[in-house]
């Protein structure tokens, strides 16, 4: 950390901050130049407040040199996180980009069957479905809990399917943990902490999405809450921020995909769904996410969308989303990153590894 005095700071102004410093046991060292003096911290500034440090007498500015992000930082750690399942599935790093795909919401029995043996005989691995909803308003389908949840359990064994599905609350953590193969934190839990802390204590992946109104680095500085608990296990999801824009529901910031890669280790996906809120808007988005290089996409998908009992008109009908399947695997082909596609048997096929040369989409 630098502090910048003013041109005009006094001697005692100076003094002050070294040895308001001195006394919070941080050693600095002072460079007078020609016009100013700026003061350099050196090694641990020990939770020195920076807003306190900027209302002192003489100081014009200070300025972070180091960053508050740690654990989520590719600098402290340079090598991708890649998460394994149960099968040798993999998210992050070079594996396959994978798709995450299923309805807004676990509905029925009925809808979430259909939905699960059409995304599994499409090639899809995992399986999305809420069954706690964040709805905007409380008059709306607030999800089936944890019926809904039972429902998920079944169509994953009898599918073969890893299952993403949200957590809201933190009491519910190690409950959900025990259904879901990936926890969904929804964007307007991102700075949950408590919820956060709590999710630092499961042994499940964690899929952290980006509040709508949230920086990037508000964003890995919420992963760092899960990661400084003991779990490594975070995927980070865009999808879609708040702009001045309001032709869509979000902006869907693609360039956070490299950007975030960038920053840090861990695996970044993208929701064009909600990250657009509009049907006919997500192959296109879905093709520009894994080309931007993200390590898959989580899409919204139902067997009548009009029927919908949430986001209806974001989901893909099963015919638009076979269609964005094909597409995704030439983007894959051109930049050279496969896309996981894994053909269902028929058997009960959790693990169950077919060559990507087997899939119905590759084109020669
Ligand atoms: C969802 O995935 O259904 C959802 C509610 O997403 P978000 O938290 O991004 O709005
Ligand atoms: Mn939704």
């Amino acid at each position: 950390m630098i502090i910048i005095m003013n041109k005009n700071a006094r001697e005692a102004d100076i003094a002050r901050v070294e040895k308001i410093l001195s006394q919070q046991g941080i050693r600095s060292e002072r460079l007078t130049g020609e016009k100013q003096v700026v003061i350099g911290i050196i090694g641990a500034s020990n939770g020195l407040d920076i807003s306190v440090v900027t209302t002192l007498e003489g100081v014009q500015d200070v300025v972070r040199v180091s960053s508050p992000i740690k654990l989520a930082s590719r600098l402290q750690h340079p090598e991708d996180t890649v998460i394994t399942f149960s099968d040798g599935t993999k998210i992050g790093g070079s594996a396959p980009a994978i798709v995450i795909a299923g309805p807004c919401s676990v509905e029925s029995a009925d809808q979430l069957r259909r939905t699960a043996e059409f995304v599994r005989s499409s090639g899809v691995r995992f399986l999305r479905g809420g069954a706690f909803k964040p709805r905007t308003s409380p008059y709306s389908f607030q999800g089936l809990g944890f019926d809904g949840l039972e429902l998920l359990k079944k169509v994953s064994e009898e599918f073969g399917l890893f299952i993403v599905t949200e957590v809201m609350e933190p009491a519910h953590a190690p409950r959900v943990a025990e259904f879901a193969d990936i926890i969904q934190v929804g964007a307007r839990n991102m700075q949950n902490f408590p919820l956060l802390r709590q999710l630092g204590n499961v042994n499940k992946p964690v899929m952290l999405k980006r509040g709508p109104a949230s920086t990037i680095e508000e964003w890995l500085l919420a992963a760092e809450y899960i990661l400084s608990g003991g779990n490594e296990n975070v995927i980070l999801c865009e999808r879609g921020i708040r702009t001045f824009e309001t032709a869509l529901r979000y902006t869907t910031d693609i360039s956070a995909v490299p950007l975030v890669k960038e920053l840090s280790h861990l695996p970044v996906i993208v929701d064009p769904s909600h990250g657009t809120g509009k049907r006919s808007m997500v192959t296109p988005m879905s093709r520009a996410s894994i080309a931007a290089g993200a390590d898959g996409i989580m899409v919204e998908v139902h067997p009548d969308p009009l029927r919908s009992l949430s986001d209806g008109v974001q989901a893909l009908t099963f015919e638009m989303f076979e269609e964005m399947m094909g597409e995704l695997v030439r983007i894959g082909d051109a930049i050279d990153r496969q896309i996981l596609i894994e053909p269902y048997t028929g058997a009960k096929s959790r693990g169950s590894k077919k060559s990507p040369s087997e899939s119905p989409y590759k084109v020669a």
